[in-house]
């Protein structure tokens, strides 16, 4: 995890501030949104949210982004991309939007620390972990109860946990699991994975891992911290009680879309519609990473949809000043 350190906060600034490129999120989509229009001289500024670097700064290893053939770590990853948007001249704010107002130009964002005035908006808000949303859940995170190994892993050293859901996520974060873990049982409500073929090869020819095929959780046991889980067969209707010490719920994410309601068009799952050009139905608001991409979700991708987005703010910059200029000019 990307730690907030004193001599990260910024400090005071005036309340109001106008900028020519406002990026909301900090993931690899708004950190290479931030690179592209630092490098056009926009002097981008970026709103890192509660998670600097976003869901990638809470992965162990990320082997699929190119360029890095031995892999590379998400925080370190992270670091590379906001050291490479900074050297053009983006600026990261410690801060997160808390209203838009996207009926005029120039584009009103307030913030917890104050209020934006942007000729353009790139959102890359990305997306939360989905809940299970059944008794214990709530009552137990933090307590047994986490939707991120690389965070909490090390806490169930020698311990026996369950991993929920059968895609990539859960693959990946049960290997990273078998690091401490004494045992990780890997609990699926199909008989068949969604994760891709490197993973599950890895995962079943990995000691520590077991599977529980077509099984859905219904309860998460405990007073004060995890002790079991009460699971059903979707088969057989069969009900059993599990003892164990964590539960890890990877099944799949919602994207963090709250801020735009009524103002931008969204799908029926929540996430923002922008066309091949990243735009939304404003123009002048652009949309990139996972927050507009309920397909592939990728870094690689995320990180394309970012720099696409901040070529299309670019134009749309320029073109707003020549015709400023040309009316300016003739008047
Ligand atoms: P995902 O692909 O949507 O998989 C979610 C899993 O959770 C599915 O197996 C789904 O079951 C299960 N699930 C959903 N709702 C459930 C519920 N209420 N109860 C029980 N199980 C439930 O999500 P993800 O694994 O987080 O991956 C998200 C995206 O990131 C994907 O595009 C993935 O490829 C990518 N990703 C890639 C990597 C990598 O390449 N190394 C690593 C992590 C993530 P069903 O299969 O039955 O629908």
């Amino acid at each position: 995890m990307v730690e907030l350190s004193i001599s990260n906060l910024t400090p005071s600034k005036p309340e109001q501030e106008r900028v020519q490129v406002l990026i909301i999120g900090s993931g690899p989509a708004g950190l290479s949104a931030a690179l592209y229009a630092a490098r056009a001289d926009l002097n981008p500024v970026v709103l890192t949210g509660m998670e600097l670097g976003g869901q990638v700064s809470l992965t162990y290893i990320v082997e699929n982004y190119p360029g890095f053939p031995d892999g590379v770590g998400g925080a370190e990853m992270v670091e590379l991309f906001q050291k490479q948007a900074e050297r053009f001249g983006a600026r990261i704010e410690f801060d997160t939007a808390t209203e838009v107002d996207f009926s005029q130009r120039p584009f009103k964002v307030k913030t917890y620390n104050g209020e934006y005035l942007a000729e353009s908006v790139i959102i890359t808000t990305g997306a939360t972990p989905k809940h299970l949303d059944i008794p214990g859940e709530v009552e137990l995170t933090g307590r047994g109860v986490s939707y991120c190994a690389t965070c909490d892993g090390w806490f169930f050293k020698d311990k026996d946990v369950v991993v929920i859901g059968g895609g990539d996520s859960a693959l990946e974060e049960g290997l990273f699991l078998t690091r401490y873990a004494k045992s990780v049982t890997i609990v699926h409500r199909r008989d068949e994975l969604r994760a891709g073929a490197i993973l599950q090869k890895r995962a079943s020819g990995n000691p520590k891992i077991k599977f529980i095929w077509n099984t859905i959780i219904t309860d998460i046991l405990g007073e004060e911290a995890v002790t079991g889980i009460r699971m059903k067969n979707v088969t057989s209707g069969e009900v059993i009680e599990h003892p164990i010490d964590g539960v890890f719920i990877f099944i799949g994410h919602n994207p963090n879309t709250e801020l735009f309601n009524g103002q931008l068009d969204m799908d029926k799952l929540g996430y923002l519609i922008v066309d091949q050009l990243m735009r939304t139905r404003v123009p002048g608001v652009y949309a990139a990473g996972e927050v507009a991409d309920p397909t592939f979700r990728q870094v690689v991708t995320s990180a394309g949809m970012g720099a696409a987005a901040a070529m299309q703010a670019i134009h749309f910059i320029e073109a707003n000043t020549e015709s400023q200029t040309e009316i300016i000019a003739g008047s």
